[in-house]
């Protein structure tokens, strides 16, 4: 699933590649993976061009030219496009047809020849025009990102929480972006229990806390998501994976600090990777 490491990932390549360029047409293959009808959305961005974007989290949004932030004129046109990439959306910039990638679902055709596709391969994906990134979060309970939420208010967060910290992370509304490995690598990293109530961190334990969020998804972003590639003092290579993308990971299930046995249980629903010796 595309977490925010991968979100990011698409973000600077939607970056690289499609700014600037004046959109020609629009081909959606299935309509359900609108949020906007698809004739509002051939208006909105027809001649229009992308001129920036912004990730929240799993969002990305792309500004469009042609009006101010925020304003709607005619409530049929919108400044911002939102993409969600849901379980395996993907991103690919290229010209020939010939090129055009499996699951091309939703193609941005640019008037400069090239095109966009947004890859849905499950199609639980979603596109359509929002009035400000802003306002959607607030809409959506959308947090703060994991990489600019502050510790204090990491810490304002946490005060009223009873619950246990890993289903408190994972909670988009106390900071955007954290999936499910990401949080138990987190909380590896910060040396804490999964099943710690949030409320009864110390100052220190969430400042400790708040330092792991901005190493683990940093070094996420630095090595484009490529799992395999992280420090192997990550909790991360000792995953079993539904899939199975890196099988000679699985091999070890041994905590990388350590070296004991990793507990491996549900904890707010979800399994859960932690060493009870480390984080203890
Ligand atoms: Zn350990």
């Amino acid at each position: 699933m595309p977490e925010l490491p991968e979100v990011e990932t698409y973000r600077r390549y939607f970056e690289e590649t499609c700014l600037f360029q004046p959109i020609a047409n629009l081909f959606v293959e299935d309509r359900k993976l609108l949020t906007t009808d698809y004739d509002t959305l051939l208006v909105g961005l027809r001649d229009r061009s992308f001129i920036g974007t912004k990730r929240v989290g799993k969002n990305l949004f792309v500004q469009l030219d042609g009006l101010p932030d925020g304003e709607s004129s005619d409530g049929l046109t919108a400044p911002w496009l939102h993409l969600h990439f849901g379980m395996t959306g993907d991103l690919a910039y290229f010209r020939d047809v010939e090129d055009t990638p499996r699951f091309a679902r939703i193609l941005f055709f640019f008037q400069n020849g090239f095109k966009l596709a947004f890859i849905c391969p499950r199609k639980f994906e979603r596109v359509g025009l929002i009035d400000t990134p802003e306002a959607y979060l607030l809409r959506k309970k959308i947090g703060k990102d994991g990489l600019e939420i502050s510790v204090e208010e990491l810490a304002e967060k946490f005060r009223r929480k009873a619950a246990p910290i890993k289903p408190v992370l994972m909670d988009q509304a106390t900071v955007a972006g954290l999936g499910n490995w990401i949080v138990d690598e987190v909380l590896f990293q910060a040396r804490l229990h999964p099943e710690r109530r949030a409320n009864n961190l110390t100052p220190d334990e969430v400042a400790r806390l708040h330092g792991a969020i901005q190493l683990v998804l940093t070094t996420a972003i630095t090595q484009e998501a490529q799992y395999s590639r992280f420090p192997t003092s990550f909790l991360i290579h000792a995953r079993e994976w539904d899939s199975s993308p890196y099988p000679e990971a699985n091999a070890h299930r041994s905590c990388p600090a350590c070296r004991g046995e990793l507990t491996v249980k549900q904890v707010g629903g979800r399994t859960t990777y932690f060493c009870g010796a480390c984080q203890g």
